[in-house]
Formats: C-alpha cells, structure tokens, sequence
C-alpha cells in the first residue's frame, strides 16, 4: 500500500506544517484513544453532530498500545494474525485507514463485507474495521458460535445514530392515527425502508412492519418493491439518498415530506403526510453532506473535462450537478473501467478517494473536498486497537465482541432477506 495514499500521513504532515493544506481539524493528528472518555464523535466530519446519551463508548486502551509506535503495532497485528491463521478474518471497510487496509482479509462495503465473512464460516473471529451497525450487520448474518468484534466500540455512525427505535416506533404510531393500516386499494397504507446503515433494532422493525433494507446501489429497486405492496414509504435515516432516489424515479419533491422526530406529526400538517409518496427521515451523513455544487464548478473550471462522480447520500443539488451517482462500489468501479487517461473528481470519503488515487495512477483521481477531513467514526479505529483485540484473542479474550439479541435478529433477518428477494444476492451490492 502505498504511503502516498495514506489520510493518517497527510494529516501528519499537514498538521506538523511539513505540508501544504489543511484538515477539519488539527486534533485528527491525535490517538482517538484521547476522545474516547469524552462523548461525541471526535474530531473529523460528524464533530458537530449531537451523539446520542446511549451511544457506546470504549474503555481504556491499555498504555503498551497507545504508545507503541507504527512500526512494532503493525508488526505485532501481523504476528497475531499469523498465530490466531484460519480462526480470524478482518474485514476493512472501503472508508477505513490504509494502516487498518493493509491488514484486511477482505475490503469492501458494510454488505460485500457482511456477505465476505460468510465465506469463511471456519472463522471463529469476524474483526470488523468498520462502524457498529456494521459490526451488528455481520452478526445477524454469522454463525452463532461466531464472535463479531468491533475494534473500537466508539466507532458509531452518526447518519444511523439519527434514526432512535424510540422515535420510530413513536413515528409509526403517529403515521397509523393518519393512515390506518391498510390503503384503500387493499395495499399497507405505508411500507418502512431503511437504509443498510442503521441501526438492528430499526432493520428488525423494519421486519415486523412489512418492510425492507435498501442499499445505495439497490434503493431504487427496493422502493418499486415497497410501492407494489404500499402506498407510500417511510425511508430512513438518510434523506438524502431517499430524496434522490424518489426523484430519479419521478416523484415529485412536494410528495416527498421531511420527517422531524422532534415535532407533532414530524413537523407537517395532516394533508401533506395524507398526499406524501415518500416520507423522508431528518437524516444525513456528515461525510456527504460536507460536498458542493460549488465544488464541482470549481473542479470543472479547473479541469475542464472531468468526470465527477458523487455519492447518494450527498444533497439532491450535488447529485444533480454531478455527472454521475453511485455507491461505493460503483465508484470503484467505475475508475477500474476507464481506458483511457481520465481526470475524476469524487464525491465520497477521504480514504477511499486517495486510496483509488495511488491505485490508479494513470487517472487524475481528487476529492471534491479539498479539506483532509475522514469520517470521525471510522476514523476511530486506529492500529492500536486492532492489535489489542488480535493480542486479546491470541491470549484467549474475546473483547469488543457486538451482539444482537435474538427477538431483534430474527425480523431484521426478514428484512434483510426481503431485500435479497427482490435482487438477486450477486447483484445486490453495496452500502456507504
Ligand atoms: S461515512 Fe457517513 S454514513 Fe458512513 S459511517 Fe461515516 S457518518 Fe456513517
């Protein structure tokens, strides 16, 4: 992996003044073990986004690995890997540091890596370098004598944070006063759509309700399916990538109402939630919402010619000023199918972007955001923690282990296989 690539590096060198630039904030240079006793989310994108009272926080890591240095916490991750051999495999989100890539079984997003630790059922260990509703993801979907293992339990999702069982259940409730269950044509008169990246108890109410998990790449395909057997969908957390999809498939912005968990009938009058198509949830990643059209006009005027691909989970005007919108793999793929030289200005997380920019160095690969600013959420796992959960399972101790209750698994398994249902598995692809 090349070091040209890396987000830690840069962030060093920028906030050591040894390089040009400059990052959302200077404390990113830090060890997150410096933020874990304090609630937030840390510096980094979502440093401004309220945390929930419930969120998990992460004990103390001990000294030897915060203050080991790269080198023996890289050497000593490797030689754990080695002893622990075929009972471990570590799963590395596409948004995770390269010092976390480079020791990853398997890369990708939170599904492709859901779907991945299948494949090794001798594993005793899942090791999820992602975020929490990744790691319960994964649970939900291993074997029971499995553990699943998040490096860093502070290492949340502030877009799935957004969307509390609590407020939706109470949201439910309120829909049902309006609509009553059934439509007129025979239909549920609402069908609940989450977003792969909430939370379990939300995919399992999902489930008990007639409703579904969507994608970024299959959101589209998953709403057709939530309009054959209702009248209308109540799409959560993300607005965004609610918004954009229902757009795209020609519903009208007016049909499309914003869900407000903190107001009477989130927020609108009975008519609008009466003629809504899609209600939206006030929910948003910090990551996405971070890019610009006025970002994209600058990359054009400065390369004319690009091809600007965005994320849907960035604001409608974003997407519309893009060329093109995708999911992660999309993405990724995308520039793996460029013959020919091309200059790409991308839309998505910092260490996904520079790390494309290394692989492919015939393309001109940039970040919209010329700012040096990482999820805060992945961020927080950081190769000390990865080598005190290796090193814990090598001396026998399962820490970080996530699991999810039974009377939870079971309908978010329902949702989840509706999902699978209504694309095939192969094709089924890819989350944020
Ligand atoms: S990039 Fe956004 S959606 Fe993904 S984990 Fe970070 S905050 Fe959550």
């Amino acid at each position: 992996m090349s070091q040209t690539a890396s987000v830690d590096t840069r962030i060093q060198l920028i906030t050591t003044q040894q390089a040009p630039g400059s990052t959302c904030s200077p404390d990113l240079a830090q060890g997150p073990w410096e933020f874990d006793p304090q609630p937030g989310y840390g510096p980094g994108a979502s440093m401004a986004d309220e945390i929930p009272t419930t969120a998990p926080r992460q004990g103390e890591l001990p000294d030897a690995y915060k203050q080991a240095s790269t080198e023996d916490l890289h050497a000593r991750i490797r030689a754990a890997k080695e002893t622990l051999g075929e009972k471990l495999v570590i799963l590395g989100h596409f948004y995770q540091r390269d010092e976390i890539i480079a020791h990853a079984d398997f890369v990708g997003d939170s599904f492709q890596l859901a779907n991945a630790s299948l494949t090794r059922p001798e594993a005793e260990a899942i090791v999820f370098c992602g975020v929490h509703f990744m790691a319960e993801t994964a649970d939900m979907l291993s074997q029971p004598e499995q553990a699943v293992i998040l490096p860093n339990l502070a290492a949340g999702c502030s877009m799935a944070d957004m969307a509390d069982i609590d407020q939706v259940e109470e949201c439910w409730e309120q829909l049902m006063d309006v609509y009553g269950p059934t439509a007129d044509d025979g239909r549920q008169s609402v069908i609940p759509v989450t977003y792969m990246n909430s939370s379990a108890a939300i995919k399992g109410f999902c489930g008990r309700n007639g409703g579904i998990v969507c994608t970024s790449s299959n959101a589209a395909t998953v709403l057709e399916w939530a309009f054959e057997r209702g009248q209308r969908v109540l799409f959560f957390p993300d607005q965004h990538l609610g918004r954009n999809t229902a757009k795209a498939m020609g519903i009208s912005l007016d049909q499309m109402p914003m869900w407000n968990p903190n107001k009477p009938l989130g927020g609108n009058d009975e008519q609008s939630l009466l003629d809504a198509e899609v209600i939206l949830w006030h929910g948003f990643c910090s990551v996405h919402r971070r890019f610009t059209v006025a970002q994209i006009e600058a990359a054009r005027a400065e390369h004319p010619g690009v091809r600007v691909i965005v994320h849907p989970e960035c604001p409608m005007p974003v997407v519309d000023a893009a060329d093109e919108s995708g999911s992660t793999d999309y993405i990724t793929k995308a520039i793996a199918a460029a013959t020919e030289p091309t200059t790409f200005a991308i839309g998505t997380e910092i260490n996904l972007v520079q790390r494309l920019a290394a692989e492919y160095p015939q393309h001109t690969i940039f970040c919209l955001d010329p700012v040096v600013c990482p999820c805060s959420t992945m961020y927080r796992i950081h190769p000390g923690y990865l080598a005190w959960v290796l090193e814990s399972l090598v001396d026998g101790t399962v820490v970080n282990q996530i699991q999810v209750p039974d009377d939870v698994t079971t309908p978010a398994r329902v949702a989840l296989e509706r999902m699978l249902a209504a694309k095939p598995p192969a094709a089924a692809g890819t989350s944020a």
